[in-house]
């Protein structure tokens, strides 16, 4: 394994992993630092940060309202038992927050929005994205990154699904038809699920976060 990351550790600190709801998590974001914690006393902004000790603005809702509406209606399928729907969803929605995560490493170390959306318009395969930008921008590979934070699993369960997925709506005349998806794909979509906001917020404490002020 590659000990070449760029990011120490400095300042350790333990995420706080939102409550279960059966929804979509609530976490807080601090907009200084870009530092996320699922801690309900996070959401006060009067309480100093503690990685950079922001006491000031508003601290942000994560993931976004765009995210959560998405959730919600994932779980409002998956509770009809649209596993094929749901697996569609959940595969759109890991991309969304991929793609959020990556927004927001590139931003920590001074990318431009400018800079960013040009990287995003011209990079939008998510094999790319997960392969080449990810270890770019940290680097070390993805699936190292999520093995060292304890999600040694997700990189290939994920890749499984992506395959699922693109069988199933790629369907050509050339392959014949695809079987249906079987209903535990749809199971698999909502572990990935669940575990994909703890991973991304880790994620985010390390690369965005430990990436603060570091020039
Ligand atoms: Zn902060």
């Amino acid at each position: 394994m590659s000990k070449k990351s760029r990011f120490k550790q400095t300042r350790p600190h333990r995420t706080v992993f939102a409550p279960e709801t059966g929804e979509a998590p609530l976490y807080w974001e601090c907009p200084v630092c870009g530092y996320i914690s699922g801690d309900p006393q996070f959401m006060d902004g009067n309480q100093p940060c503690p990685i950079c000790g922001a006491t000031d603005g508003e601290r942000r809702e994560y993931p976004t309202e765009r995210i959560r509406k998405l959730d919600a209606r994932i779980r409002e399928y998956n509770r009809q038992g649209d596993h094929e729907i749901v697996v569609i969803l959940v595969m759109a929605l890991l991309e969304a927050v991929l793609e959020d995560i990556l927004d927001r490493i590139m931003s920590a170390h001074g990318a431009t929005l400018q800079l960013r959306k040009m990287v995003m318009d011209t990079q939008r395969a998510i094999g790319t994205r997960i392969g080449k930008l990810f270890p770019a921008l940290v680097g070390e590979e993805f699936e190292e990154a999520a093995a060292e934070l304890g999600y040694s699993d997700f990189p290939y369960r994920w890749h499984q699904l992506r395959e699922v997925r693109n069988a199933f709506i790629h369907d050509s005349p050339f392959n014949g038809a695809r079987e249906t998806m079987q209903p535990r794909m749809g199971d698999e979509a909502m572990e990935l699920l669940d575990q994909s906001y703890k991973l991304f917020v880790l994620l985010n404490n390390r690369f965005v976060t430990d990436g603060f002020g570091e020039g």
